[in-house]
């Protein structure tokens, strides 16, 4: 099991994150899927989350928080940047506070496996390559094994790696 999902907050994140890049919400069984939930455990995060967090309507999950930030994403012309011309990294100042700022949000605890605490990197859930922006949404604590592990694969190729 991964441990992530022993954090409801950390599945709560990763449900989150997945939202605002499908920019739509999902049936039940399509939220476990989005956050890769395979054992009885992990489904029961989700289904915790999508309980507490979330409210059924027409079958789907939605919240009116996100809707209303996708929406005022989409009027600004918001969309994730094309990966052959990807945005360049931030100033060394401002990803420094924003490394903070993550690692301070996940509690200092890697977000793959769990572990708190030691060397922790920044890590993009969907990488820079890919299309990844170096928005919050897209950034998770990752130590130094896992992020290095991951590299540039999508948490998906990963996992399926
Ligand atoms: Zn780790």
């Amino acid at each position: 099991m991964h441990a992530w999902y022993t954090k409801r907050g950390l599945s709560c994140t990763f449900l989150f994150n997945s939202y605002f890049h499908r920019e739509r919400f999902p049936t039940e069984q399509e939220a476990i899927e989005w956050t890769w939930a395979r054992s009885e455990a992990e489904i029961d995060a989700v289904r915790f989350v999508l309980s507490r967090f979330f409210e059924l309507r027409d079958g789907v999950y939605m919240q009116d928080r996100i809707e209303e930030e996708v929406g005022r994403w989409n009027a600004l012309g918001w969309r994730p940047h094309d990966p052959r011309n990807p945005p360049k990294r931030p100033p060394i100042d401002v990803w420094k506070q924003t490394r903070e700022r993550i690692f301070s949000r996940d509690d200092y605890t890697c977000t793959y496996c769990g572990k708190r605490g030691g060397e922790l990197e920044c890590d993009h859930i969907h990488p820079v390559a890919k299309g990844g922006t170096h928005e919050d949404s897209n950034l998770v604590t990752a130590c130094k094994p896992c992020s290095r592990d991951k590299g540039t694969k999508t948490v998906s190729e990963w996992r399926a790696a």
